[in-house]
This record gives C-alpha cells, sequence and structure tokens, in this order.
C-alpha cells in the first residue's frame, strides 16, 4: 500500500501494527508453517510469541488483559501473518468470534474466567455451528439444550469444527427445547473439551493446515447453568440467555466474516508474491515469463481484487468497531465474499504462473488450491452470500 492510501485508511498505530506483525510473519515464515504441519505439530512457538506482543488479544477489552482495539486490528495481525506463509486460522475462532461473544453478552464471571487466557494466547476456544443435517440452513440446527434442574443437557452433533483438539472449550451453538421449529432460538454454551459425553472423531481434509476439523457429539453432555452464556434468562440486565442467542451469534458471526476475508486476503498476497519472485526472474524466451502479458495480466487483476476486497474488509471492520452492526453484517458478506473470489483466482493464477513448478513440493503452491477454497465455502459460501445480498441489499424475492 502507498504511503498516501496508507494514511487514509489506517492510522499510525495501525500501519505500526501492520509492520511489526509482517516483521513477526517474516521471522517464522513458510518454511515453519510447513514444517509444522509436515510433523503434525501446531503453530504454537508463533501463537506464543504473537500473544506476548499483545496481536492475539487486541481486540478485546484492556480490563480483561486485551488490547482495547478492534477487529480492524486483529484482522491486520491475521492478514499480515497470512501474508508472511502463516495464517493462524484459531485467530478467527478463538479471540474474534469467542473473544467477542463473552466480551459482549458474558456474564462478569464469564469474562474474568475466558477472556485474560483468551487475550494471552493460553487459552483458545473454538466454536460450533455447522451441523451435518442443516449446513448452510442454521435455521435446521437440532443440537437441543434441555433443562435438567439447574443444570442443562446438551445433545447433538457437529461437523467441520476446527481446533477441537487444540481448544480449551467449544463455544457451541445450539437451540433450547421449547423452540424446535420456526425460526432459529439459538443459545451458546460454553463445552470443556473434557465434558463427559462431549466426543470429538477429526475429519480427513484434504488441507495442509495445522489445525484439524472434527465431528462432535454432544450426548447429554451435562453443563452447569453458568455454562449458558449470558448465564440465562434470569440473569441481571435482561441481555443474558436463551432469548439473547440471535443477537450473541450475531454479535460473532460479524467478526467471524470479517477475519475470514482477511485470511483470504494474506493468503492471496502471499501467493501472488510467489508468482511475482518467479515471474521476474524465470526466463524460458528472450524476456522473463512476466513480460508475457498473459502472465502479467492475471497477476495484475489478482493485485486489483485482492487489493478491493481490502477495501470492503477495512470497511466492514471499521463499521463494526464503530458499533454498526446493521451496516457491518452486509459489509461483513461483501469482504467475505470479494476475498475469498480474490484469494481463489490469486492462488490459482500463482500456481499457473510457476509451471510445472507450480505443483511441486518445493514451491508448496499446490496446497494452497485447497486452502483457498476454505474461504470460499466457510464460515457462509459463496452462494449464502449472494443469497443474502440478493434479499437484504437488493429486495429480490427468496428461492427458499
Ligand atoms: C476448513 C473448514 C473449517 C471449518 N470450520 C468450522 C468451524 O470451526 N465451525 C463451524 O461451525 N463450521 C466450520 N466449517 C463449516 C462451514 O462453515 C460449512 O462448511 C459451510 O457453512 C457450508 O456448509 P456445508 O458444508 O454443510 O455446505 P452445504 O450447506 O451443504 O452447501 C453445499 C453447496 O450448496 C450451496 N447451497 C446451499 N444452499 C444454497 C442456496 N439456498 N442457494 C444456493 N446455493 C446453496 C452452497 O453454497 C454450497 O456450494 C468449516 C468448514 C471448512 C471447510
Amino acid at each position: 500500500m502507498s504511503s498516501v492510501n496508507a494514511a487514509l485508511l489506517e492510522s499510525e498505530e495501525q500501519r505500526d501494527l501492520r509492520a511489526a506483525v509482517a516483521a513477526l510473519g517474516k521471522r517464522y515464515g513458510r518454511d515453519y508453517f510447513t514444517g509444522v504441519v509436515r510433523d503434525g505439530k501446531h503453530t504454537d512457538e508463533l501463537w506464543a510469541e504473537a500473544a506476548s506482543l499483545g496481536y492475539l488479544g487486541v481486540n478485546l477489552p484492556e480490563e480483561y488483559g486485551g488490547g482495547g482495539s478492534g477487529i480492524t486490528e486483529l484482522s491486520i495481525v491475521l492478514e499480515e501473518l497470512g501474508a508472511a506463509g502463516c495464517p493462524l486460522l484459531m485467530l478467527v475462532v478463538s479471540p474474534a468470534i469467542c473473544g467477542t461473544v463473552i466480551a459482549r453478552f458474558g456474564t462478569e464471571a464469564q469474562k474474568r474466567e475466558w477472556l485474560p487466557g483468551l487475550a494471552d494466547g493460553s487459552r483458545k476456544m473454538a466454536f460450533g455451528i455447522t451441523e451435518p443435517d442443516a449446513g448452510s440452513n442454521s435455521h435446521r440446527i437440532t443440537t437441543t439444550a434441555r433443562r435438567d434442574g439447574d443444570d442443562w443437557l446438551l445433545s447433538g452433533r457437529k461437523v467441520f469444527i476446527s481446533g477441537v483438539d487444540i481448544a480449551d472449550a467449544t463455544l457451541v451453538v445450539g437451540r433450547t427445547e421449547d423452540a424446535r421449529t420456526g425460526k432459529l432460538k439459538p443459545c451458546l454454551f460454553i463445552v470443556p473439551r473434557d465434558a463427559a459425553g462431549f466426543t470429538r472423531n477429526p475429519i480427513e481434509m484434504e488441507l495442509a493446515a495445522p489445525e484439524k476439523q472434527f465431528e462432535l457429539v454432544l450426548d447429554d453432555v451435562r453443563l452447569p447453568a453458568d455454562a449458558l452464556v449470558g448465564g440465562g434468562p434470569s440473569h441481571a440486565g435482561g441481555r443474558g440467555g436463551e432469548d439473547a442467542g440471535l443477537l450473541q451469534l450475531f454479535a460473532g458471526l460479524n467478526p467471524e466474516r470479517i477475519m475470514t476475508a482477511a485470511f483470504g486476503i494474506g493468503m492471496g498476497r502471499y501467493a501472488l508474491d510467489q508468482a511475482l519472485d518467479y515471474a521476474r526472474t524465470r526466463q524460458v524466451w528472450k524476456e522473463p515469463i512476466g513480460a508475457h502479458q498473459a502472465i502479467a495480466h492475471p497477476l495484475a487483476q489478482a493485485h486489483i481484487e485482492l487489493e478491493l476486497a481490502r477495501l470492503m474488509t477495512a470497511k466492514a471492520a471499521a463499521l463494526y468497531d464503530a458499533g454498526d452492526d446493521m451496516g457491518a453484517g452486509e459489509a461483513a458478506n461483501m469482504a467475505k465474499y470479494a476475498a475469498g473470489e480474490a484469494c481463489v483466482k490469486a492462488v490459482d493464477q500463482a500456481v499457473h504462473t510457476l509451471g510445472g513448478n507450480g505443483l511441486t513440493r518445493e514451491y508448496g503452491l499446490a496446497s494452497l488450491i485447497t486452502a483457498a477454497r476454505v474461504a470460499r465455502i466457510a464460515p457462509v459460501s459463496r452462494e449464502m452470500i449472494l443469497n443474502f445480498v440478493s434479499h437484504q441489499s437488493l429486495g429480490l424475492p427468496k428461492s427458499y
């Protein structure tokens, strides 16, 4: 980004943060990340160092150990680490979704219990909404909580839940028993990793990533009353509990989309940089291949589309941080869409630019082809965003 543009869009602190995170990412680099994946390990060293520098909890409230900034700053962290080849997927889930939901809607006890650990990186939280028979239609989720004295019993199944093995708990989206039909009346529970009746089965994915995805089976998982985010309908202030679930859920979903956009932009930038290095030096005719417009133009296009996605992501994050949840909703969806598409195209073109080397282990770009698709599919697919924009922004009728 040129300095004039940067000054218009980002404060000096944000630019400093971007530069500092980029430097951290560069010190680890892609070799570190692929080594971790190859050895079946996790990015613990990078996670710990980013935490100690205050990057992981940058969006969380200061009084609970966070940096007191916003999703803008957290998305800068994820984008720059991704651009260095080290995307930390759990940033999307742990501080962005779970941290936000607890900071905004948790009881005082929940905030004190979770936020300092999420902020200093010593604890992580996964997030589970997707179900096998609901998929994109979250109104159909059937994970159900029923009362048993003061406790809750939670039963259901989830799929594709990231990082459950390395998370201390999973924030599980269920519904209360009296809300079986009609519109989703969600409730969010903090389920500890070792809770009785809570089992996880890894799903074999074609992804070269340190974070694994899991099927979760919840079989009458007994949870105390205070596992419900907000603490239940009687919680003081009237913002807690069963009826507040939809608000809580939406509070987490905008950060999730903005962070997924940052994830896609970071990955797209990384791939594009590799392609540019190659195109500048690889020579099979009299000029380097980057001189051929058939190579240069698609790379230029990828750069433009990543920059556009970045702009929309900054807008969405700014709206969200300003407290405009409604405005942020449309922008966050658009940013996620734009970033997912830009990422997939940038990676595709990067692989193509390297010719046969695009598919070698040495250059390590081919595995990004599947990784990039995550930004198109999750947490909400390209088609569901087009549906959202068709209905909400353009006022067109629904087909479903
Ligand atoms: C790597 C990875 C990590 C993930 N991590 C998490 C996580 O941590 N927590 C979590 O809860 N979930 C997670 N997910 C799940 C993810 O959010 C879902 O995969 C996603 O929401 C899509 O749901 P689905 O896979 O059931 O697809 P489906 O809903 O079955 O959709 C299949 C296809 O049909 C299309 N489609 C569906 N409905 C419509 C419609 N009305 N109009 C047009 N097209 C439609 C979709 O766009 C898609 O192309 C993860 C997924 C992946 C791949």
